[in-house]
């Protein structure tokens, strides 16, 4: 597709940014590279349409070919995660949390959530966040001892504060979560149970990830971390949550849906369904394994002693005392390796500061890349860190992170359109 020239200084931008994520290794756990099916329909003249309501009840004409693109995104969500119903108009993960808060709290409810520095997300009851300042949030955590939910705590917190809610799901949480034993709690104590499933939905869809959706009673998710899809959100529920669940959303808290995105989800959702991403999925297991092991022997501590599904919480103080997160980040960024610093449990650093960084397989396993090149890419984080303030070593590793890049170029026909 040739670009437009009306507008270079744009266009010089958004070419310059295919070369950036094409010339680096982008282990950010909450990125991909959609395809070029998904960036098709997100730049199609859907934008053009209004579109509020949902399909069979718009409050605008013109809406026949847009309903069915949004069912069929719906079906395809339905099918992909064995729900009953599908909302697949959030504009954002943290939409479709502010959706279903609304559907089932009113302000000053209590909530169950993860705490922020365990690996929760902004979302889950953060004070700067809208759901830690219009909702009661508690916090559990993960254990001193394995480093995995704290199970026990959560019960006990239910015990002692009755939520409304208890929210499982993680932004940087390495490990598979088991919703049975949090269903069960739920139960005793009458709370509702959602699960966010931000991060891991791709994993959940392709099998390497327990399927949440029949023990909770709604699962968030974005289409664009794991799953692979657009920038969005979705959520899916029981039937008997889909009235409260679509008024929430529409009229509740957005306006028009965005259907070029909503088109962008359903290609993402069929794509996700097929034998070839069950594949991917697992490949991204085996690569961030082997990825987390190849950095435990340099010294590198990982948070939980693992991981099992897409991402690594990297405690710095063991390879370097000093290293904080937020120096690592910005040194591997010179060296052309892109990652986001993060706090790890019980962090004695600000979140800005940070002693760990996060590290996801997601994006370079839709390039290609195997458990070798993991190995490599181990290698080239350790030079960059060792060497911290040599100009030269940054610039060699900046250099074979290059070449292992161009090896597996994410997207070979936008590179000749440059
Ligand atoms: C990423 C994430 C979100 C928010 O998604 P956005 O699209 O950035 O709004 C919500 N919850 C969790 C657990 C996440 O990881």
């Amino acid at each position: 597709m040739p670009w437009p020239d009306t507008d270079g200084a744009v266009f010089r931008l958004i070419k310059q940014e295919i070369e950036r994520q094409s010339t680096s290794i982008r282990l950010i756990a909450s990125e991909n590279f959609a395809s070029p099916a998904v960036l098709a329909a997100t730049g199609s003249v859907l934008t053009n349409k209004y579109s509020e309501g949902y399909p069979g009840r718009r409050y605008y004409g013109g809406n026949k070919i847009v309903d069915k693109i949004e069912d069929l995104a719906r079906q395809r969500a339905c099918t992909l995660f064995e729900a009953d119903h599908a909302n697949v108009q959030p504009h954002a993960g943290a939409i479709a949390n502010m959706c279903v808060y609304q559907a089932f709290l009113k302000p000053g409810d209590t909530v169950l959530g993860m705490s922020l520095d365990h690996g929760g997300h902004l979302t889950h009851g953060s004070p700067v966040n809208f759901s830690g300042q219009h909702y009661r949030f508690v916090s559990y955590g993960v254990t001193d001892s394995d480093e995995r939910i704290d199970l026990a705590q959560i019960e006990e917190l239910a015990y002692e504060y009755h939520p409304k809610m208890i929210v499982l799901g993680a932004t940087a949480y390495p490990r598979i979560i088991d919703t049975k034993p949090v269903r069960e709690i739920a139960d005793e104590v009458g709370a509702v149970l959602v699960f966010d499933a931000a991060h891991i939905a791709g994993l959940i869809a392709g099998g390497v990830h327990p399927n949440p959706t029949e023990l909770a009673d709604v699962v968030t998710f974005t289409t664009h971390k794991t799953l692979r899809g657009p920038r969005g959100g979705a959520i899916v529920c029981k039937s008997e949550h889909a009235k409260s669940i679509d008024k929430a959303m529409f009229p509740g808290i957005q306006g028009g849906p965005l259907e070029h995105v909503i088109a962008a989800k359903a290609v993402a959702f069929e794509e996700a369904s097929s034998r070839l991403f069950a594949t991917y999925a697992a490949q991204i297991v085996a690569n961030s394994q082997a990825l987390v092991s190849a950095l435990a022997d340099q010294g590198f501590r990982p948070v939980s002693g693992g991981t099992d599904n897409h991402l690594i919480l990297i405690d710095l103080r063991t390879f370097d005392p000093d290293l904080t997160g937020k120096k690592a980040q910005s040194v591997l960024d010179d060296a052309g390796i892109v990652v986001n610093k993060n706090t790890i449990p019980n962090d004695s650093r600000s979140p800005f500061v940070a002693s760990g960084i996060r590290i996801g397989t997601a994006a370079v396993t839709t390039q290609g890349m195997d458990a070798d090149d993991m190995t490599v890419i181990a290698d080239l984080i350790v030079r960059a860190l060792r060497h911290q303030n040599d100009e030269q070593v940054a610039a060699k590793v900046r250099h074979e992170a290059q070449e292992l890049c161009a090896s597996r170029p994410p997207y070979p026909d936008l590179l000749k359109t440059l």
